[in-house]
């Protein structure tokens, strides 16, 4: 990061903006015409800078790390066999060390192909069909040696049975038959021989059914003044009902977590990572693999170099780029120069047409973007990155080789292509979106959900008592949704935006009549921050002062200050009170440490309140392994009544507190009894109570801490009508399908048997 920052300010020494910012394309023109040494020197720093981030790639180290894991798994994988119990997570322990050995081999590609192969092995072992068969042709495709590969073709055959791909069992049996194979074997394949044909005789019935997609609950219009473009109801839309979906082609993930670049999965068994740029890289399948490789060719080089972390939003901007930009060319192949191209684009943002016609970059090219109005500074950065970008692309990959057969000459085309990036990262800060997931408590950016020890007892499926470690929401994808950005702002949201991988459902957050405006919320909404706090996001990023419903009431903050009422804990007052917002310097969460000055005083007695059962009640936390203690502690929760009013936001932040630190115990093996159960059961309501209130009954907020009833639930320790069970099972529907997949599984296994 340092190296950029003295990079781009070097460049920033070099270049002026004359006469402000007039549009993407204009600002690298007037770059372009620097004085021709002045031009040299600038794009000389950044070509230097992508040669200084080139990593060295010791292949030697690479094969002997990846054999090592590789012969660790084996032996995890035999077991001990010596009379000592068997390891239940045994085959995933192995699997996980075989992924090691995957990744850590890299472009090694005889380790490679050994390390998916044993992967495979213990992938189907334990049942994860689809992902053995992947990683036999994985093997395969990575030179498994010749005498041996009758053993990995056998496997995927194998697999094919199980995942009933009669197809690809057929092709894999016919390759066998060719081979050599001894009486084993060959008994092996005439078994599989006989299941082919019980397959062919099941009758084929149709497994996708066309997802009917209704786009007619909303419609868009147009307003020439300050609204623009917005979405407003067709017809009454009760709440609860999938108002519109979005699917969208360019994302990119978070933090570096490793997640599916083509699909966003998030659960993954056996991760392909792309073998060339250093484990930064993977994909569920190697059908998304291949989904992504027109994509990947141009930014594995730039992955290589660990570049991408280093431009914040160009990276999302530059893959709307290497995704929109083929798409355009058609319609840009007459221009002979930049100038033309540039006008030919101008010209199709502007003209308009049929709504369901207009294809996806279309709508993004049109989205809002506010470079115009941001500061010297910031316009600068992401005009240097935009241009370090494009000197990437072309000196590290062959993207301009697609111009080649267009009018204009390739410098046209980098002049193009720097300034569509600007664009797209201009429309991404004012309209990216952020797509979560839950993901195991405390899951490292480079781990697997589905690898981890200790939570899982058959594919998909958790142990009793595990939900609770499956139930962490986590920001993972930066994404482009240009259809949900026409959703103007306001701060009581009309919908909520279930994200599920890179597609999204827009869910009807309470009744909306016919007619009325569709708003998306872009800040914390009104009930989880102070009108102050959450206008500085909107002028800052959004460039605009808030007039919705909630912003313009007479008392803009009483539906966040409902959750922060005392009563004073001074004995001759006891008065109920609102802290006075301004005194708390528009921080009311004197709890956090940050906020250790912020003093809360009673409005009505004007005395300070000291809040000494804070930290008695973390103390009683700290110590619930005790039985006595966890007593007290209950107790102590009851009590946090007669200071704090109803749902107060601190009260659900001890709850919280309490809830896990008494589940970290269970999990350590510390017995509970029934009054603890009890306890335990009416706290975790209470806390539902609370969140529902504030976040909504079908926020990721309270679909994490419901796992904790559920838990309770499936392990017979709380009691339970069919009434809470069913409404429980309700909120799936909020969550992505692979999560909601195991939530299913666990409801299925552990729980409906007591749905009476
Ligand atoms: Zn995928
Ligand atoms: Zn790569
Ligand atoms: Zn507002
Ligand atoms: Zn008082």
């Amino acid at each position: 990061m340092d190296r950029l920052v003295r990079v781009f300010s070097h460049q920033d020494e070099l270049i002026t903006l004359e006469g402000g910012y007039k549009d993407e394309y204009e600002t690298f023109k007037s770059l372009d015409s620097l004085p021709a040494e002045k031009l040299l020197r600038f794009q000389q720093l950044s070509l230097n800078l992508l040669q200084d981030l080139e990593q060295p790639h010791d292949r030697k180290k690479c094969t002997e790390r990846s054999r090592s894991l590789r012969e660790e798994g084996n032996i995890v994988f035999r077991g001990n066999g010596s009379g000592s119990p068997p390891d239940p997570d045994r085959v995933l322990n192995a699997c996980r060390l075989y992924t090691g050995a995957v990744f850590e081999a890299e472009d090694a590609l005889d380790e490679l192909a050994l390390a998916f192969a044993n992967r495979g092995m213990a992938l189907q072992e334990y049942g994860y069909y689809r992902e053995a068969y992947d990683d036999c042709a994985n093997a395969l495709e990575f030179g498994y040696p010749e005498r041996l590969r009758h053993k990995v073709i056998m496997r995927q055959a194998h697999c094919a049975w199980k995942l009933e791909k009669t197809e690809s069992l057929e092709e894999h049996l016919r390759c066998l038959e060719q081979l050599q194979l001894n009486e084993s074997f060959k008994q092996q394949l005439e078994d599989l021989k006989e299941k082919l044909q019980l397959l062919k005789n099941q009758s084929n019935e149709l497994d996708s059914l066309e997802e009917s997609k209704d786009r007619d609950l909303e419609e868009i219009h147009t307003d020439p003044g300050q609204r623009g473009r917005y979405m407003v109801a067709k017809e009454t839309i009760a709440r609860g009902k999938i108002i519109f979906t979005e699917r969208a082609s360019c994302f990119v993930p978070l933090e570096q977590r490793l997640i599916c670049q083509q699909c966003a999965a998030t659960l993954m068994s056996a991760p392909i990572p792309c073998s060339k740029c250093h484990q930064r890289v993977v994909y569920c399948s190697r059908k998304c693999r291949e989904a992504h490789s027109a994509i990947h060719r141009y930014e594995c080089a730039a992955y290589q170099r660990d570049l991408l972390k280093l431009v914040g939003v160009s990276h999302l901007a530059l893959r709307l780029v290497l995704t929109y930009l083929p798409q355009m060319l058609p319609h840009l192949q007459e221009g002979t120069s930049a100038q033309e191209i540039w006008n030919a684009i101008i010209d199709m943002i502007k003209k308009p047409e049929a709504r369901e016609i207009t294809p996806e970059y279309l709508l993004s090219l049109r989205m809002v973007s506010h470079l115009d109005k941001a500061s010297q500074a910031e316009l600068v950065y992401h005009i240097l990155c935009a241009n370090l970008l494009q000197l990437y692309l072309k000196e590290h990959t062959v993207f301009f080789d697609q111009f080649h057969s267009s009018s204009a000459s390739t410098k046209d085309w980098q002049l193009i292509t720097s300034a569509l990036i600007l664009r797209s990262a201009g429309q991404l800060l004012a309209n990216g979106h952020v797509g979560d997931a839950l993901l195991p408590v405390g899951l490292e950016p480079n781990e697997f959900a589905l690898l981890q020890p200790g939570l899982w007892q058959k594919p998909r499926h958790l142990k009793l008592g595990q939900l609770h470690n499956l139930a962490h929401s986590e920001l993972i994808t930066a994404i482009n949704l240009p259809y949900l950005s026409l959703c103007n702002h306001a701060c009581a949201p009309s919908i909520r935006t279930k994200f599920n991988g890179c597609s999204v459902f827009n869910y009807a957050a309470r009744d909306i009549s016919a007619g009325e405006e569709i708003f998306n919320c872009y800040t914390r909404d009104y009930k989880n921050s102070l009108k102050l706090k959450r206008s500085e996001p909107l002028k800052e990023v959004y460039k605009f002062q808030c007039s919705c419903a909630k912003c313009t009431q007479t008392n803009p903050d009483r539906d966040f200050l409902n959750f922060h009422r005392y009563r004073c804990e001074k004995h001759n007052c006891r008065q109920e009170f609102l802290p006075d917002a301004e005194l708390q310097r528009n921080n009311l969460s004197w709890w956090l440490p940050s906020n250790a000055d912020n003093l809360i005083i009673c409005t009505v007695c004007k005395e300070r309140q000291y809040f000494a059962w804070y930290n008695d009640f973390l103390d009683l936390v700290e110590s619930c392994a005790d039985s006595s203690k966890r007593q007290a502690l209950f107790q102590a929760f009851d009590d946090l009544d007669k200071w704090l009013v109803d749902h107060h936001i601190l009260k659900r932040n001890l709850a919280e507190e309490l809830i896990t630190a008494c589940f970290v115990e269970m999990d350590e093996g510390t017995s509970l009894d029934k009054k603890d159960f009890e306890n335990l059961a009416r706290i975790i309501r209470k806390q539902l109570e609370g969140t529902a209130a504030q976040c909504g009954d079908t926020s990721m907020e309270y679909i994490a801490q419901m796992t904790f009833l559920w838990d309770l639930i499936a392990l017979r320790k709380c009691q339970s009508d069919k009434k809470e069970i069913l409404e429980l099972k309700g909120k799936l529907e909020y969550l992505a399908q692979e999560q909601s997949e195991v939530f299913l599984n666990y409801y299925n296994d552990f729980i409906e048997q007591q749905c009476k």
